[in-house]
C-alpha cells in the first residue's frame, strides 16, 4: 500500500504584508535539505510575490480558498485557476473559519475542491468538531459527516490531503489529548477514500508540541496557523515532521 506523503502546511491567514516575504525567505534558507513537503499559504495578495521569493526552494506556496466556478460575476472571489496560475499548488478549503465566517457548507466546500482539483491544485479539506459537538459526545459523527460530503468523486491521494482541526484547539493554545488525536485519525484513514491520503492535525501546533503529535500513528503533518508566521518557529516543526 502506498505512504501517505508528509506534510506541514502553514496558514498565515490574514497577516502579512511584502516586508514580511522575508519570513518566507527565512523558512527556506532553514529548510534547505531535502525533507517532508512543506507549504505556505499567505493571502490572496502575496502568492505571486511568495512564489517568485520561493523558486527553487523546498517550499511550495498555496491559497486559503478558492471559488467553486471558473470565472464569472464574482466580485472578490478567486478562481482555483487564478491561484494555480499565481503559483499555487495547495489551496486549504473548508477552514472552520470559512465555514463560520462565510456559511460555508460541506457541499460548497465538495463543489471547491472540484474544482481546485481541475485546476491542478491539491485541495487541503478541512474538518473538525466544535467544543460543544466533542462534549456531546459527536466528535466521529460530526468529523466523518464533514470528511463524506467535502470530498467530490475523485478525490484521490495525489489531489487531497484532509487536515482534522478541533475548532475549539484553533488558535486557543488548546489541544487535543494524544489519544484523542488518535482517535480520529485512525477513524479517518479507514474513511478515506483513498488510504494513501495525507492527513494532517491542526490546532495549536507548535514547535515544543510537535514532535509528540508526529510520532501519533496516521498523522501526516501539520496544518499550522500562528506558528507558521514565524520562520524559525515553522522551520522546528518541519524539523519535527522530518525527524518523525
Ligand atoms: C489554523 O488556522 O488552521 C490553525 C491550526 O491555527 P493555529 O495553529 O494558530 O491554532
Amino acid at each position: 500500500m502506498a505512504e501517505a506523503c508528509k506534510l506541514a502546511a502553514g496558514n498565515w491567514k490574514m497577516n502579512g504584508l511584502r516586508a514580511d516575504l522575508a519570513e518566507a525567505r527565512a523558512l527556506a534558507a532553514a529548510c534547505s535539505e531535502p525533507g517532508c513537503g512543506v507549504l505556505l499559504c499567505p493571502p490572496a495578495t502575496l502568492i505571486a510575490p511568495m512564489a517568485e521569493a520561493l523558486a527553487g526552494s523546498r517550499v511550495m506556496g498555496g491559497g486559503q480558498d478558492c471559488h467553486a466556478s471558473e470565472s464569472g460575476a464574482h466580485t472578490g472571489d478567486i478562481a482555483a485557476r487564478m491561484l494555480a496560475d499565481a503559483g499555487a499548488r495547495h489551496v486549504i478549503l473548508g477552514h472552520s473559519e470559512r465555514r463560520a465566517d462565510h456559511l460555508e457548507s460541506s457541499e460548497v466546500v465538495a463543489a471547491k475542491a472540484r474544482a481546485a482539483q481541475a485546476a491542478g491544485l491539491v485541495a487541503i479539506v478541512c474538518v473538525g468538531e466544535t467544543e460543544a459537538e466533542r462534549d456531546a459526545g459527536r466528535t466521529l459523527d460530526v468529523v466523518l459527516g464533514q470528511l463524506a460530503a467535502s470530498l467530490p468523486d475523485g478525490s484521490s491521494a495525489a489531489n487531497t490531503v484532509i487536515a482534522y482541526e478541533p475548532v475549539w484547539a484553533i488558535g486557543t493554545g488548546r489541544t487535543p489529548s494524544l489519544e484523542q488525536i488518535a482517535e480520529v485519525h485512525d477513524a479517518l484513514r479507514t474513511a478515506v477514500p483513498d488510504a494513501a491520503m495525507s492527513l494532517l492535525y491542526g490546532g495549536s501546533v507548535k514547535p515544543g508540541n510537535a514532535a509528540e503529535i508526529f510520532a501519533i500513528g496516521n498523522v501526516d503533518g501539520a496544518l499550522v496557523g500562528g506558528a507558521s508566521l514565524k520562520a524559525a518557529d515553522f522551520a522546528a516543526i518541519v524539523a519535527a515532521l522530518d525527524a518523525a
